[in-house]
């Protein structure tokens, strides 16, 4: 299987190449098979996207907002016409099962130009009388952003950043991760088919240094990043240096609390879709599953049994619903974790070991009897690994949810809606579902509070994060001066 693109960035309309940068293999995680031998990019490559967008991005911004709506609109309806084969392109660069990547990818980065397509043109100032004098606002784009992704949801992360960003003429430089470089690519070139000027979506492909490059960069306005806290931490320091505006979607370790009174079946299947989608690779997974006493045994026996029923294997196969990891570090991290858990004392329940459908699968592993101080409650895995907990009452699980930096998700299982909206209203994160979990609309915002990051991605909340807004005095009588 090969998915070689034409070269290794996409810069001002057009794809490029410079072999002086360092070479890299993208390997399709189901096999390990080398599917594209790609560059990082070089100073000179990084010059050409800067300099390219700065160019292009006044032009862009100037245009009335119906404009760069169609293009935005243009752009879904190829990738929805696109739709298997960007599927499967994004199967090869991630692993996840095919059945995952036509229904989650790309159709919620079409979702996200649509829905900003739709809302950019209805965007307004606002008008203060003042007397005689009046002010208005005008909200303006922040100029160049950045754009910086992780490997779990390339194609989506792409597009939820370039949705805001450049359906309210901002331009943007996108550096994808290393490990998943091909989706990003595909949707420059897709920007240019709907009629994008050159200039206003580029991609530039590398290692972490490319993507400092970019945060300390002046002429870039805002950094958005998708990654973990740590290197969160690093690019929010940098960009702050240069009094950047940033977005930071980051980690995770979010709570998904059950009550006996829930819908064991509905809960069961959260869970497992919180935990096992995507193989456990999302960032707002509910990892620390609290279940109340009284449902325990019934949520374990059912969840042991459904588990037990997950098809591993090719992910290009129809039938698969459980792939690989991303690549051989995180299979090893994820071991390591799934070890730590059996040595400090959790009951283990189903999986426990390296899968046997490929060198990169874990099988889907739950954890019982896992208390607050065990490193499999405390860190996140990003890998198929469910740590399940019990608790009494409310005032105690609200107190063990918030226990914790991270601050990105939180769900509630319960047949007492009043109890549910109580509940999110004390959880400390910024996604928060009642009887759903890990649904992700564009409608909604999706963000964090505490360390997993700031700002918001999706929704008319993310309108704020990719503009600024502008204050004009109208005088129209004589200046009054005491001089
Ligand atoms: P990383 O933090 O390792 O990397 C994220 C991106 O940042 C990569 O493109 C990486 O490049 C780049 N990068 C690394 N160092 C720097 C630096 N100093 N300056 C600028 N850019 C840098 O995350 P992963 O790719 O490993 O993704 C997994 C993490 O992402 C998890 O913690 C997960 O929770 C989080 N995540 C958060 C989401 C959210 O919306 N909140 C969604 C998805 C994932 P390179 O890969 O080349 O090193």
């Amino acid at each position: 299987m090969i998915a070689q693109p034409k070269a290794s960035h996409f810069v001002n309309g057009d794809w490029l190449e410079d072999e002086a940068g360092a070479a890299f293999e993208v390997t399709y995680p189901g096999t390990g098979e080398v599917i594209a031998r790609l560059h990082a990019a070089t100073p000179a490559v990084l010059e050409a996207a800067l300099s390219g967008a700065v160019a292009a991005q006044a032009d862009w911004a100037a245009r009335r907002p119906v404009e760069r709506a169609r293009v935005l609109m243009k752009a879904a309806e190829i990738i929805r016409a696109r739709g298997e084969e960007l599927a499967r392109l994004e199967t090869l660069d991630t692993g996840k099962p095919i059945q995952e990547t036509r229904v989650a990818d790309w159709p919620s980065g079409a979702d996200a130009l649509e829905y900003f397509a739709g809302l950019a043109p209805t965007l307004t100032g606002e008008t203060m009388p003042l007397g005689g004098d009046f002010a208005y606002t005008i909200r303006e784009p922040l100029g160049v952003c950045a754009g910086i992704g992780a490997w779990n949801y390339p194609s989506q992360i792409a597009c939820w950043k370039a949705a805001p960003a450049l359906s309210t003429g901002n331009a943007m430089v996108f550096k994808p991760s290393e490990m998943t470089p091909l989706g990003a690519l595909q949707l420059a070139a897709i920007f240019i088919e709907a009629g994008m000027p050159a200039g206003i979506f580029n991609v530039v492909q590398g290692f972490g240094a490319v993507g400092a490059a970019l945060a300390t960069d002046p002429r870039i306005a805002k950094v958005s990043l998708t990654g973990s806290v740590p290197t969160g931490a690093k690019v929010y320091a940098a960009a702050a240096a240069g009094m950047k505006h940033v977005t930071m979607e980051l980690g995770g370790k979010s709570p998904l609390i059950v009550f006996d009174d829930a819908d064991v079946e509905s809960a069961v299947g959260a869970a497992m879709l919180g935990n096992f989608y995507s193989s456990g690779q999302i960032c707002s997974n509910g990892t620390r599953v609290f279940v109340q006493k009284g449902i325990k045994a019934r949520f374990l026996e059912r969840l042991a049994a459904r588990t037990a029923k997950i098809v591993a294997g090719d992910p290009m196969e129809e039938a698969t619903q459980f792939g690989p990891l991303i690549s051989a570090a995180q299979h090893e991290k994820v071991l390591g974790y799934i070890a730590k858990g059996k040595e400090e004392g959790a009951t283990l329940v189903c999986g426990g070991s390296a899968g046997n459908e490929g060198p990169l699968f874990v099988q889907p592993t739950v954890f019982a009897d896992v208390t607050d101080t065990m490193t499999i409650a405390r860190e996140e895995i990003f890998g198929p690994v469910m740590a399940v907990l019990d608790f009494d009452t409310e005032e105690e699980v609200i107190a063990r949810a918030n226990g914790t930096q991270f601050g990105l998700a939180a769900g509630v299982f319960t047949g007492d809606l009043a109890r549910g909206h109580r509940m999110v209203a004390r959880l400390q994160a910024g996604t928060t579902w009642i009887n759903a979990y890990n649904l992700t609309p564009v409608e909604m915002p999706f963000g964090a509070v505490k360390a997993s990051g700031l700002g918001r991605e999706n929704s008319k909340a993310a309108v704020e994060h990719y503009t600024q807004v502008k204050a004009v005095y109208v005088g129209t009588g004589p200046v009054e001066s005491p001089y």
